[in-house]
């Protein structure tokens, strides 16, 4: 049997005829950036995020741009974020002449540990980029404590969490802003890149959607220099197309984890950390924490004792396709060893034992089964 990490053919195919009129909707509007689509699109994302403002943009990497170039982070700033996460978080740092300062994740969550942010504050720390990875968020109370007690900033880094609460609020609604990405493999994908920042305060956003046309308005007359970090219409229709089927989407993936977690935990060597002997286990299932609602963008499990590359080969012998989100943790990163020896040892240990395993909505029972099985023969 084959079980592919991710098939978004089949999402698209079982909406097409929306897709289509969708297009053809742009396509005889003759309005291809920004513009009225875009603008009902961010009504209806501020609306479920349940903040005042949504600002479409042109990826999830320059939905963390963006927020930076507006707090005016550059030279001899420094920005925390972890160490254990996708390279745009740390990119867009580095980009504005800023110093990425990396902090340690919490190996249960694999979250930032924001004990670990305290430590790294320094007085040139101008924000935080808490990463909600793999669908679940941070622990942001402690993060936003440290934050309002220092007067910096948070920017959520919520590509892969659109939908995560903490506490009751959707993710991307905590901190100063939030960013998403709308990559296809991202819980909500576009057909092409695709963004959106959230921001809480009016004067913020005020700028960042200036900075999104290059800091101008009106157009021609350039306050600010910005960029072009502008989303097509096109995007922004099919997006709102794919978002009526969003809730559907989650709880499909919902429904995937637990099953996942319910029949690998029955096997013998496979178990979690809050529950189970972690020396006695080959395999720790994720776990979701008690303070989020986790929208499973990712179904990650830790591999233990160097088994985690055999596990992935042997699950490839088998048809089955899974992926290590990240090999190499940031500061280990030939582009960033300008910044020193650092010791962060659960992002570097994390990123040997990750394994995501397929989790999309459109899995059938035959394939989640097959995987349990297959993983069990592994371990036999
Ligand atoms: C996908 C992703 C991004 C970047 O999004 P793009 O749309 O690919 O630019 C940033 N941060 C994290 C954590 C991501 O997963």
């Amino acid at each position: 049997m084959k079980v592919p990490l991710f098939d978004i053919k089949e999402q698209n195919k079982a909406i097409e005829p929306e897709l289509k009129e969708a297009f053809e909707r742009v396509l005889h509007s003759g309005h291809f950036i920004l513009g009225p689509k875009v603008e009902h699109f961010e009504k209806v994302m501020a609306n479920y995020l349940n903040v005042p403002h949504a600002i479409g943009v042109s990826s999830g990497t320059d939905a963390i741009l963006l927020p930076l170039m507006v707090l005016g982070i550059g030279p001899g700033d420094e920005v925390i974020c972890p160490a254990f996460t996708f390279f745009a978080t740390a990119g867009c740092v580095h980009r504005l002449g800023a110093t990425p300062v990396f902090a340690d994740i919490d190996p249960t969550s694999f979250n930032i540990d924001p004990k670990d942010i305290e430590k790294k504050i320094t007085s040139k720390t101008k924000a935080i980029i808490p990463v909600h990875l793999y669908g679940q968020t941070a622990d942001m109370d402690p993060i936003l404590k440290i934050a309002n007690k220092n007067g910096i900033a948070i920017i959520e880094d919520a590509a892969q969490s659109l939908g995560a609460q903490y506490k009751g609020k959707k993710a991307g609604a905590l901190g100063t802003f939030g960013a998403f990405s709308f990559f296809p493999t991202k819980n909500l994908g576009c057909m092409g890149d695709g963004g959106l920042v959230t921001v809480l305060d009016d004067e913020l956003a005020e700028k960042a959607r200036m900075l999104r046309v290059h800091g101008s308005k009106p157009k021609y007359y350039h306050t600010y220099v910005g960029g072009n970090f502008r989303i097509d219409a096109l995007q922004a229709a099919l997006l709102e197309t794919k978002f009526k089927n969003y809730p559907k989407y989650l709880a499909k993936r919902k429904e995937n984890a637990t099953y996942y977690t319910n029949h690998l935990k029955t096997i013998p060597g496979i178990g979690d950390i809050s529950n189970d002997n972690p020396q006695k286990l080959s395999i720790l299932l994720p776990e979701s924490m008690p303070f989020n609602t986790h929208i499973w963008n990712q179904y990650t499990v830790r591999v233990l004792h160097n088994k985690r590359d055999e596990l992935r080969q042997f699950l490839q012998e088998e048809g089955i396709g899974s992926e290590v989100y990240y090999p190499l943790s940031l500061h280990e990163q030939a582009c960033f060893a300008y910044l020193g020896k650092q010791d962060l040892p659960f992002s570097t240990q994390m990123s040997k034992e990750v394994l995501s395993l397929p989790i999309f909505p459109e899995l059938k029972q035959e394939q989640l089964d097959y995987v349990v099985k297959t993983i069990s023969k592994f371990l036999s």
